[in-house]
């Protein structure tokens, strides 16, 4: 089986973008590849955040993750792999600072911190260097394939780059070179702005919890924005097309259709519509909240079974770090 390799920030919620662009697809693909997936603590290290906070929304996204229905031998937490920020730094050494200076990531969050802090601003070298530690993250475990969006593209060719350097460097085919695995996943936009996608950081009107309370889901999805006022004649505005767009995410095809052909007709009652896309989202989430109740009902020994995943995990990084100590020149342990 080819493995599989894909990572998230503990960022506290999961919402509905985060569900059907990323973690849907993650369940799916643990039935054709040997998967590892990390909730990667480290990454979060490179925004300002409280160490409360970040322990706290670590194992908050583990828990998510196990109810939408990741396996637990498949999960890891970064932090407790240490060898992840020992290859970074071997790779670092190998990345250059112009490469670093193009990553379209790097000028948008700096951007952000400088929007946010104004003449205080601190851009920590930990921002500047994440796509290495990202690159660490992938080659460590000889990950085939990442599952990506077009957004993190960039960072993926980064390591393919360093893999490359390294085995020339060294004189070997050691690291594989990952190949991005674009799998169809829609973009959910915000339903109190639809000209923007769904995201925690413009605010909690603009994402829905996935783990929320289902009246507010609803209340939210009735309220959402259809009209933006700037649509041409004939075309669907960014707000509707969000709202079937759910409808499919959700499966619910035969609604969808039945919706769209009176769409086309002239015919449809947006309320109509919502009333759908909450029933639909209902169900989804529904289930999934319950089972994330059992899991914490149970919390002390999911936490064990995640520790000790992590360690199992850990064996396959330990033994790449051997080999590249022993490539690269580094002191052995005997
Ligand atoms: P983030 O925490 O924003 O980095 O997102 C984690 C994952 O969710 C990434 O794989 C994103 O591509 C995906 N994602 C985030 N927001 C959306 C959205 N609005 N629609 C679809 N996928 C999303």
């Amino acid at each position: 089986m080819k493995n599989v390799l894909s990572c998230i920030q503990p960022t506290g919620d999961l919402h509905l973008g985060n569900y059907f662009g990323a973690v849907q697809n993650w369940v799916r693909l643990q039935e054709n590849y040997q998967c590892t997936y990390g909730v990667v603590d480290y990454h979060s290290m490179t925004m300002p955040y409280k160490a409360e906070t970040l322990r706290e929304n670590t194992w908050k996204m583990v828990f998510y993750l196990l109810a939408c229905g990741i396996k637990p031998e498949n999960l890891f937490i970064q932090s407790l792999v240490p060898e992840h920020a020992e290859l970074s730094w071997v790779l670092s050494c190998l990345t250059s600072y112009g490469e670093l200076s193009r990553m379209t990531q790097f000028k948008d969050k700096s951007k952000q911190l400088e929007e946010k802090s104004g003449q205080d601003v601190f851009v920590g070298a930990g921002l500047f260097v994440y796509p290495v530690l990202q690159a660490a993250d992938i080659l460590i475990y000889h990950a085939d394939y990442v599952p990506i969006g077009k957004d993190q593209q960039q960072h993926l060719e980064l390591s393919r780059d360093i893999a490359q350097r390294f085995n020339h460097q060294f004189g070997k085919e050691y690291f594989i070179h990952p190949e991005p695995l674009f799998t169809e996943t829609p973009k959910i936009l915000s339903p109190a702005d639809p000209n923007k996608k769904m995201s925690k950081s413009l605010g909690e009107k603009h994402y829905i919890n996935l783990f929320g309370e289902e009246d507010r889901i609803r209340k939210q999805i009735k309220s959402a924005v259809t009209d933006t006022g700037e649509t041409k004649a004939g075309e669907m505005s960014p707000g509707v097309q969000n709202l079937f767009e759910l409808l499919r995410a959700c499966g619910h095809m035969a609604a969808f259709q039945s919706l769209m052909a009176d769409y086309h007709a002239g015919t449809l009652k947006y309320s109509d519509l919502k009333e759908e896309v909450a029933n639909s989202v209902a169900g989804l989430v529904n289930p999934l909240r319950e089972r994330l109740s059992t899991l914490q009902a149970d919390k002390r020994n999911v936490k064990a079974q995640i520790q000790e995943s992590s360690a199992e995990i850990r064996k396959r990084a330990q033994q790449t770090m051997r080999e590249v100590r022993e490539l690269t020149g580094l002191a052995s342990l005997k």
